[in-house]
């Protein structure tokens, strides 16, 4: 399945497809589960356009060369184009709200890491950003959405934004200071605890509040 940007009522999103920006450890409970300080600022890294893949295309465990990791995260789609926006320009920046898996290779990214190379190949690879439809509908406050990860029916991670160490707008803001953000181009917002590993037969479902709700499965 080719990847295109969707609304919820399955119409097309008429932006390029661009980057992926996504932040490390933007909740406390999930860098404590990966033994990870919690860091003074953002810690963001890219994901290419070629990383995307529709959130309903199977997830192929059989062909990866490591164990594959799962970590739910909430994506917003960016509308206009930010270089060093201010919060209210990042705000009305943002044209929908989905949902994304930040698929890992967990044990390449640590032999990375310990030898502190960049970890693109852990985290950017072919298909390693499965994206849902964005909710375009009018949000009032980010910081009451509520996301949730099912595996085989038993909750596996369960976030709120308000939680996040840096709330949406923030992030997005934050991100435009460091990379321009054009329109089409795309900011995952972090995972909540309860991260692990995919394996052949299980079935995902997703959701956040009741704007959205996704489902896939594994290969
Ligand atoms: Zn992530």
């Amino acid at each position: 399945m080719i990847y295109q940007h969707i609304d919820t009522n399955k119409n097309n999103i008429n932006l390029p497809l661009g980057k992926v920006v996504c932040v490390g450890r933007n909740y406390v409970a999930h860098a404590k589960e990966l033994n990870n300080a919690i860091p003074d600022e953002p810690l963001l890294f890219l994901k290419p356009s070629t990383a995307l893949v529709p959130f309903e295309s199977k997830i192929n465990v059989s062909d990866a060369p490591y164990p594959l990791h799962y970590e739910l995260e909430i994506a917003v789609l960016i509308t206009r184009h930010l270089t060093d926006a201010t919060i209210n320009e990042a705000k009305t920046a943002i044209g929908g709200v989905g949902l994304a898996l930040d698929l890992t290779y967990r044990y390449l990214q640590k032999e990375l890491k310990d030898k502190g190379y960049p970890w693109e190949k852990s985290k950017a690879f072919d298909a390693s950003c499965p994206t849902s439809r964005f909710y375009t509908g009018n949000i009032e406050d980010f910081n009451t959405l509520e996301m949730s990860l099912n595996i085989n029916k038993t909750l596996r991670q369960h976030g709120k934004t308000a939680d996040m160490i840096v709330d949406i707008i923030s992030l997005v803001q934050y991100s435009s200071s460091h990379f321009t953000l054009l329109p089409g181009d795309i900011v995952l917002t972090g995972t909540p605890a309860g991260v692990g590993v995919l394996s052949e037969g299980d079935t995902l479902t997703a959701k956040i509040n009741d704007i959205l709700s996704v489902k896939t499965s594994v290969a």
